[in-house]
Formats: structure tokens, C-alpha cells, sequence
């Protein structure tokens, strides 16, 4: 096989989420590991940032924690969330729960986690994680990266024989592999920006709206939502039109953004005391969806994480998929050794098609989101769809669950799933009630598309 010395050090460039992760998974396979992270260690002074901003972690994020012994570290410090709690125009709230009794998606925060995760890597011997170090530039031919030291404001070149790129979104390792021959990349914008606002903690941290959910204002064309912390806040992200009627540009001082949101979300805006302030402070920020083939450079290079797939946030996988990554590697790595080449090569082919449906996915449920979680004709056909999935638990799995709450790959949920919608479509013109599910012909009709399905 092409693979080089055993203890040939490896280098992966960006120690976020993803990277700080795999970076335990190599050097748990016995790899001697370098890590070269832009930033500064985020455990020290000035830089810690001042917001929290949580994530919603779920099955395929916590089973890559397992798989380095941290998972019940991190579940210490997570608020289980078992539904989504809808809040209408009229203050009137409506819930629907994620999956089956007990199940929950998790809210940690950002930067504990990835806090965590280094802290694990101070731990680990065979890792060195170099800060303040920023990739300008990668040179493919001659297997180099040119490091600026941010701190030191000077530039070296380090030399890397098998080199790991989760630099996020823009990466630079995957700007190098855009300028070679035959490399597809996308990169689609939504018309939509988010930006994160604040509801307070309520007396001596208590939380003042449900604390075990994950709160959605659906406004048709945009939405809020609120994922719970620790410390009894919750964090809001707006998600809105950059332009139009109703957008960033048209929300201009600090009265129109009071006016508009006490119309909108009014049981929202008197527990954001910091409104006006965070809504001008905070950056708007923007939402892509990135593709790009192939993801590996011979033996050489791997893209793993936001750098090869990264989605808008709204179906709370981003994160998840990026782990789910480390998961998959892992196994490659048990099978073929140092066999870098085909481990590279099943881990790109495995890999693709999965993470393109799952961007495909968290499009589709920007819209669900926004929009149909408010029309009480959505919420039924949901409930009759968790009926038929208790009374043949086999045969059918909600889509949400299947992404959620299981390891299946995402190419086959997204399938199934449009498989049970379309079924959905041919069930719910006999269901006027809940009650309904159990009439004889809906039974039938049920059963007869199950059968039809196997
Ligand atoms: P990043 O987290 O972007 O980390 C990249 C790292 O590389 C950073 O530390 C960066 O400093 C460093 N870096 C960048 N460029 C360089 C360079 N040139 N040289 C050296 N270092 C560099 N996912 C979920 O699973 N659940 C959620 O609920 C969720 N919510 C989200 C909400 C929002 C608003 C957004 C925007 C994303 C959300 N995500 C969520 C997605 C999640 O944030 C990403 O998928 C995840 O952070 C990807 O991890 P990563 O390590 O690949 O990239």
C-alpha cells in the first residue's frame, strides 16, 4: 500500500468541532498528530466570548463522543429537549414531541464543547495543537502549508505527508483543491441571514419558558427559535429575508425593530430586555450550502466536515454530520490500517452521497420550520404519522427520527422518508381527527400501503 512510516505524524488544519475530534481519533489509532488552529486556545483570557451559543447534539454526534469515552461528560452539561413548542401570534403555544417517550436532541454549548474536546487533546499525548496559526496557503505539489502566526505576525512553512482539512466552511486546504483539475464545487447562498438575540435568565437562573424545548416562532416566510442554557438563558436565532417587505433591510432603528417584533413575537419581547441593542450589535450572518467532489488528494488530503459539506443549521446536523465523519474514519481506519489511499477513497465514496442528502434534508426543513408547523393540518397528519409508527414500529420510522435518532445513513432516511410522505399524501384526505386513525377503512388503507412497501 502508499502508505508512509507508522509514525509518520499526521496534520490536520482546523481544531473546531470537527477537527479537535478527529485529532483524538487518530491519535487513538496511534497517530502521532499536528493541529494548526487559527484562532487562540479559546481556554485562555480575552477571547472567551461573552454570548453562549448552543447546538442541538443528537444520536450521530453523541455516538462519535462514545467512541472517545466523553460522552457522559458532555451529557452532564447537556439540556435534553424532548419537543418542539410553537409559540403563535396570539401567545397561544402548541408542542410536538421529536420522537418516542424520552427520546430528545440536546442543547450544548458551542464553546464548551470544543472546549472539552481540547481539553481531552492536552491530554493525549501523541497531539500537539498549535494556536494562532492560520493556513494562507497549500501548496499540493510540493505537500506544504504556509502558516501565518498570528500572534507573532510571521509566516514558515511546514512540510505534511497525509494532511486532515476541517477548516470550516471556507476552508483553505479545499481552495487549493479548487484550482486542480476536475474538482466540483458549489457554494448556494440562502436568501435569508440569521442573527442571534438573547431571552434573559428569569430569577436565580431559573428558565422562563419551557426548559426542555426547543422553541420555534413560525412566521410563514421567516422564523425565531430558542435553544435553553445552563445558566437559565435561552439563545434566539432570527432567521429572516435579507430583502423584501418584510427583511434586514427594512428593520432600519431601534423603534421599528421594538414595533415589529411586539407584533410578531409578542410573548417573546418582554424577556428580551437587550433586544434593540443585540439586534444592531450582533452580526447579521449569512447561510450557505457548500458541495464539493472529490474530497481526498490521492493519499495525501481529506476534507472532512464543514470543509467538504457544509448545510444550513435547520435540521440541527451540521455538527453532527461533521462527527458522524469521525465515526466512518474511524472504521476505515480499523480495516485498512495505513492504507491512507483506499481508506481516503471508501471514505469519499461512502461519505458523498450521504452528505448531499442530508444538505438536501436541511433545506427541506427550513420550511417545515418556518412555515408548516404552524398549520394545525401538518401537526394532525404528524400525530396519525406517529400512530402508524407505534402500531408497525418495523415498518416505519418518521423521517425526523430516522435523521435524528438513528445511524442510517442520511441517503436512505431522505428516501424513506419522501417514500412516507407520499404515502402521507394518499392517507391524510380520509383523517379529519386523530380519532379517525382508528376507523376501519383508514386501517385498511394503511395497511394495504404498507403492504405495497415491503
Ligand atoms: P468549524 O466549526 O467552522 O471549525 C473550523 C475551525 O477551523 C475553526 O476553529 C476555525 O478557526 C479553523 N480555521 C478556519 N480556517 C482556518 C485556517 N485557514 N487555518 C487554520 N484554522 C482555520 N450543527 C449541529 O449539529 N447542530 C446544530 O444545532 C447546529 N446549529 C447551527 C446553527 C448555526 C447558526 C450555524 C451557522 C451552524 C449550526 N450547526 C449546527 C453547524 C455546525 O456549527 C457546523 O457543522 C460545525 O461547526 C462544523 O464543524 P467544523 O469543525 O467542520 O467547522
Amino acid at each position: 500500500p502508499s502508505s508512509g512510516p507508522e509514525n509518520e505524524p499526521l496534520t490536520v488544519v482546523g481544531g473546531g468541532l470537527v477537527g479537535s475530534l478527529l485529532a483524538l481519533y487518530l491519535a487513538r489509532q496511534g497517530h502521532s498528530v499536528e493541529v494548526f488552529e487559527r484562532r487562540a486556545d479559546p481556554r485562555k483570557g480575552e477571547n472567551q466570548e461573552g454570548r453562549s451559543i448552543n447546538l442541538a447534539l443528537s444520536d450521530r454526534g453523541w455516538r462519535a463522543l462514545q467512541g472517545i469515552g466523553v460522552e457522559e461528560a458532555v451529557r452532564e452539561v447537556a439540556i435534553p429537549l424532548y419537543r418542539r413548542v410553537m409559540h403563535d401570534q396570539r401567545r397561544q403555544l402548541t408542542m410536538q414531541p421529536y420522537g418516542k417517550e424520552g427520546q430528545a436532541i440536546y442543547s450544548v454549548s458551542r464553546a464548551g464543547l470544543n472546549q472539552r474536546l481540547l481539553d481531552l487533546v492536552d491530554e493525549e499525548p501523541r497531539v500537539q495543537v498549535h494556536f494562532n496559526q492560520q493556513c494562507r496557503r497549500v501548496d499540493l505539489r510540493n505537500r506544504t502549508l504556509e502558516m501565518f502566526d498570528t500572534a507573532a505576525a510571521s509566516t514558515r512553512v511546514w512540510p505534511y505527508r497525509h494532511l486532515f482539512g476541517t477548516d470550516g466552511a471556507y476552508s483553505a486546504v479545499r481552495a487549493a483543491m479548487q484550482k486542480t483539475d476536475r474538482f466540483n464545487y458549489s457554494q448556494q447562498y440562502l436568501n435569508y441571514g440569521y442573527k442571534e438575540l438573547t431571552i434573559a435568565a428569569g430569577p436565580d437562573n431559573s428558565w422562563v419558558i419551557e426548559k426542555n424545548a426547543l422553541h420555534i416562532w413560525p412566521r410563514g416566510q421567516y422564523m425565531m427559535i430558542a435553544l435553553p442554557n445552563l445558566d437559565g438563558s435561552f439563545n434566539c436565532t432570527l432567521f429572516f429575508p435579507y430583502e423584501g417587505d418584510v427583511s434586514f433591510e427594512t428593520l432600519q432603528t431601534p423603534a421599528q425593530v421594538r414595533c415589529f417584533f411586539e407584533e410578531v413575537f409578542p410573548d417573546a419581547v418582554p424577556l428580551m430586555p437587550e433586544l434593540e441593542q443585540e439586534f444592531f450589535e450582533n452580526p447579521t450572518s449569512s447561510l450557505v450550502t457548500v458541495r464539493c467532489y472529490p474530497w481526498s488528494v490521492a493519499d495525501e488530503v481529506l476534507l472532512l466536515g464543514d470543509a467538504s459539506h457544509a448545510i444550513v443549521p435547520f435540521y440541527g446536523q451540521g455538527m453532527n454530520a461533521g462527527f458522524e465523519d469521525c465515526t466512518i474514519l474511524q472504521g476505515l481506519m480499523a480495516q485498512y490500517g495505513h492504507d491512507w489511499l483506499t481508506i481516503f477513497q471508501q471514505f469519499q465514496q461512502q461519505r458523498k452521497p450521504n452528505a448531499d442528502a442530508m444538505a438536501d434534508l436541511a433545506v427541506y426543513n427550513f420550511e417545515e420550520m418556518r412555515d408548516r408547523v404552524a398549520d394545525p393540518r401538518f401537526l394532525l397528519q404528524k400525530k396519525i404519522e406517529s400512530k402508524i409508527s407505534a402500531q408497525y414500529p418495523q415498518q416505519w420510522l418518521p423521517l425526523y427520527s430516522q435523521v435524528t435518532f438513528s445511524h442510517q445513513p442520511y441517503a436512505e432516511a431522505w428516501a424513506s422518508g419522501q417514500e412516507q410522505e407520499r404515502i402521507m399524501q394518499r392517507i391524510m384526505p380520509h383523517i379529519k381527527s386523530e380519532a379517525d386513525f382508528d376507523q376501519p377503512a383508514v386501517q385498511a388503507l394503511i395497511a394495504q400501503e404498507l403492504a405495497r412497501r415491503q
